[in-house]
């Protein structure tokens, strides 16, 4: 589609436009998030007083997995009609914030609040740098704008950093 258009390259006066509006926007974000050592310090504080407090206010209604440009959680449902000769499976959209999305036999593995908010941050921020090498946060700020009660990604991490739990000692995921 791209080769059907009459295009010309970018020139330098393209370039710098270009360059000129990520500077701004960078220089639009407020906030800011240290990332110096993020993956041990959170596996380092797995049962820090903060999870509970933040617990009391999320409400985990998955807002902030659903506008989160890196999250990628599904689930599957099969159907079939009534008949039984036609079944169909559809992968869907999950969010690790729902109880099902933890469930296996018996029950949901994070039935708390507490624990599917501290597996959303520390996968975004620790265990994705154990998967792919990089932090699953863009900084986008998305899952701050759609929170509908005001929980700040950046507040968080920041209360850990300043206040770290006495269980430090915590041994990492393997
Ligand atoms: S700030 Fe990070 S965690 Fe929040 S929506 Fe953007 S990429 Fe996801
Ligand atoms: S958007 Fe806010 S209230 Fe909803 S699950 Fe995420 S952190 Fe919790």
């Amino acid at each position: 589609m791209l080769q059907a258009l009459s295009l010309q390259p970018a020139g330098a006066l393209e370039e710098a436009a270009a360059i000129a509006v990520t500077d701004r926007t960078a220089a639009q974000m407020g906030r800011r998030l240290e990332t110096a050592g993020i993956k041990e310090l959170l596996y380092g504080n797995l049962e820090h007083p903060r999870w509970d407090e933040v617990a009391q206010r999320c409400l985990t209604c998955a807002n902030c997995t659903m506008v989160c440009p890196t999250c990628f959680c599904s689930t599957i449902e099969d159907t079939t009609d009534l008949t039984g000769d036609h079944a169909e499976r559809w992968r869907k959209w999950d969010s690790c914030f729902t109880m099902d999305h933890s469930y296996v036999v018996g029950g949901s593995v994070r039935a708390s609040a507490k624990s599917r908010y501290r597996q959303w941050l520390t996968h975004k921020l620790a265990t994705w740098i154990d998967q792919f090498g990089s932090s699953g946060c863009t900084g986008c700020g998305r899952c701050i704008t759609w929170c509908p009660v005001g929980i700040d990604i950046t507040e968080e991490v920041r209360a850990i950093r300043e206040t770290p739990s006495a269980t430090s000692e915590t041994p990492l995921p393997s």
